[in-house]
């Protein structure tokens, strides 16, 4: 099969590790040219180095405003155009609300939230001026049911799903689409953030999945016809007790 991707470019945030990885190289075997957003320098720069001129690393804290600010301008400058925003770096806070870490509340909502509808704001002027441009955000299935045990992370992930629901209409008139893929449990660094009994139940069940999975949804989701909405779509462990 021909690269799907050949002479796009595209900016994953979140690349160095996890889904955002493995979506950055999904789409480069795709043919795309990657911006690869990240906080964690060591790993974004070893990583990038592998990929040649395929990936272009960007070293950048989201949540520094000054720096979340210039992210749009500064990936403009370097590459040209934005064919394709993955909008995927995010924390987690689980567990009971009582024992939550104000702090790490105000962390995980800004980035969860604030982030994304920042950065896709600033991109879509971009993408509006060229007619074109797809935005995925990784959103959870927390944000699909209520999971009791994750109350703070399950509503960062409904707020961002309520926004890419609202705001798809509205770009759509400029050949924009908008869509979230929502997974359960996947193989990352965030599930050492689980609670311990629900990553046991996950692993006893069967109902891990791996980055890769989620990345081969993605490319689906990024090349079908352009007539055609990319909409949300859950991956939903079948024998996971939520
Ligand atoms: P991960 O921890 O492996 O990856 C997150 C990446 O984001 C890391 O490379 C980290 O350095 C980067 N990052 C964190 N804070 C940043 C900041 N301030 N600025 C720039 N980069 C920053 O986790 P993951 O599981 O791959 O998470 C990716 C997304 O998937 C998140 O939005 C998460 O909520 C979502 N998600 C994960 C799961 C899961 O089970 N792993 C399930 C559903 C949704």
């Amino acid at each position: 099969m021909p690269a799907q991707l050949k002479g796009k470019v595209a900016v994953v945030t979140g690349a160095a590790s996890g889904i955002g990885l493995a979506s950055a190289q999904a789409m480069i075997a795709e043919g795309a040219k990657v911006v690869f957003v990240d906080r964690d320098e060591e790993a974004l720069l070893a990583l990038c180095e592998k990929h040649g001129d395929a990936a272009v690393p960007m070293v950048v804290d989201l949540l520094d405003a000054q720096a979340c600010k210039q992210l749009i301008p500064r990936i403009l400058e370097a590459v040209g155009v934005i064919d394709i925003f993955h909008a995927n770096a995010g924390l987690y806070v689980g567990g009971d609300l009582v024992d939550a870490d104000p702090d790490a509340i105000d962390r995980m909502m800004n980035l969860n939230v604030n982030v994304v509808m920042k950065n896709v704001r600033d991109v879509i002027p971009h993408m509006a001026a060229r007619k074109t441009g797809d935005i995925v955000v990784t959103s959870s299935l927390a944000a699909h049911y209520p999971t009791p045990w994750e109350p703070v992370y399950a509503s960062s992930k409904w707020a961002i799903n309520c926004f890419v629901q609202t705001t798809r209409r509205q770009v759509f008139k400029d050949g924009l689409r908008i869509g979230s893929v929502s997974p359960g449990p996947v193989v990352t660094g965030l599930l050492a953030d689980w609670p311990e009994d629900k990553l046991a139940q996950a692993k006893a069940s069967g109902s891990l999945i791996e980055a890769s999975e989620i990345a081969e949804i993605l490319i689906f989701m990024l090349t079908r016809p352009r007539g055609m909405t990319i909409r949300d779509v859950v991956v939903m462990p079948t024998n996971f007790d939520l």
